[in-house]
């Protein structure tokens, strides 16, 4: 389309051209039925179509055990920081976090309100750039936590698990709100997943929960969990108890059917190898002119943060300013930590982080 420009937002952020196409194309009258998605009552035969279909493509994209429960809730990820105590914690106060980036530890404080959470590690001291390794963590075995939280991609801090945190018996739930779908995982190993659509999978508006049928029965419930924020409510509903996002839920669904056809979360994780592999070695290999601060045992195949010679301020302003010449935009850090940050989400094609790679280099040729 014309006047598209390559955005590499942290989120909402670029999806793939043909699936805005295809929302177009059925925009203002779906299928014959004379109205827009938009238009349509969620309880209508056509609608309830639409939302069975994006759960059974993700169900089959993911190979989600049949007896898990998949919802589409309101609120993004951050009413999910609260829902997670608030269903999971029961007569046990305590809740343990794996905090390694500014997203886990929001999770925790946010337990803070309704229990007891006892961070397990905090790599605040290196400004969120590690993964300390999981021998090391103070996990509370003897207080049998209610269940451990991590964030599997921190998107501000641009670090990410390479490995699946080994808890042993206790509950593992995961914020895989900037990873989501961009690899196979193994599902059966955690509780809870949860994650914002509007990195990976879509617009805003929704936080997809992926959840084992233990939590769903309302028993870890806490008295005082607002009806929108039950697990057991939501799972008995099919995220219907009161008006979904419906657009947005669509609007995944267009996006999960476009995963299946161009191979799936395979192909996903092939390409965000390939486009982060990219971006990583221009940074290593431009002698400190670029420096990205995650160890490369963590560093984000989805958020790569970087800075331009020794963090230059006036040189990163002289990078984005000339980045978006070339029709690459969105390229500045996060606010609280500066620099600059490329995020490749699954809707960046390939094309675009090359077309980054090219601008980076020759950057690097006019300014070192
Ligand atoms: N967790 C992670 C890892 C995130 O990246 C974000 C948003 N950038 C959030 C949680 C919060 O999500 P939301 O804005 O949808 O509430």
């Amino acid at each position: 389309a014309e006047g598209r420009i390559y955005n590499f937002s942290a989120g909402p952020s670029q999806m793939p051209l043909e699936v805005l196409e295809e929302v177009q194309r059925e925009l203002v009258n779906y299928k014959g039925t004379g109205m827009s998605v938009m238009e349509m009552s969620h309880r209508s035969k056509e609608y309830m179509a639409i939302a069975a279909q994006a759960e059974k493509d993700l169900r089959d994209i993911y190979g989600i055990p049949g007896d898990y429960k998949v919802m589409f809730a309101q609120g993004g990820a951050t009413l999910q920081f609260s829902s997670v105590p608030l269903n999971m914690l029961g007569s046990n106060p305590k809740a343990d976090y794996i905090v390694t980036g500014q997203w886990s530890d929001k999770a925790s404080k946010e337990c803070k309100k309704y229990g007891v959470p006892n961070n397990v590690c905090d790599t605040k001291a290196t400004k969120y750039t590690t993964i300390p390794e999981n021998s090391t963590w103070k996990l509370d075995k003897e207080a049998a936590p209610a269940d451990v939280h991590y964030c599997d991609n921190e998107t501000v801090n641009g670090v990410e698990f390479g490995f699946c945190p080994d808890v042993g018996e206790v509950p593992l739930v995961a914020d895989m709100s900037s990873n989501f779908v961009s690899r196979p995982i193994d599902v059966s190993k955690h509780a809870y997943i949860y994650a914002g659509a509007q990195k990976n999978l879509g617009p805003a508006g929704i936080s997809i929960g992926i959840l084992h049928p233990k939590f769903a029965d309302g028993s870890k419930e806490l008295k005082i969990c607002p009806t929108y924020c039950s697990f057991k409510t939501m799972a008995d509903n099919g995220s219907m108890y009161n008006t979904p996002a419906s657009f947005t839920w669509y609007v995944i669904g267009e996006y999960l059917k476009y995963t299946k056809k161009v191979g799936g979360v395979q192909y996903w994780a092939e390409q965000s190898d390939k486009k982060s592999g990219l971006i990583y070695s221009i940074i290593d290999g431009s002698d400190g002119f670029y420096q990205c601060p995650v160890d490369k045992k963590c560093r984000s195949r989805m958020n790569v943060p970087f800075t331009i010679s020794g963090g230059d301020e006036a040189l990163e302003k002289k990078f984005l300013d000339e980045a978006k010449k070339v029709k690459l935009f969105t390229l500045a850090g996060h606010r609280s930590v500066g620099g600059c940050r490329a995020s490749l989400y699954n809707g960046m094609p390939l094309e675009g982080v090359e077309k980054l790679g090219e601008f980076m280099k020759s950057f690097l040729d006019e300014n070192r």
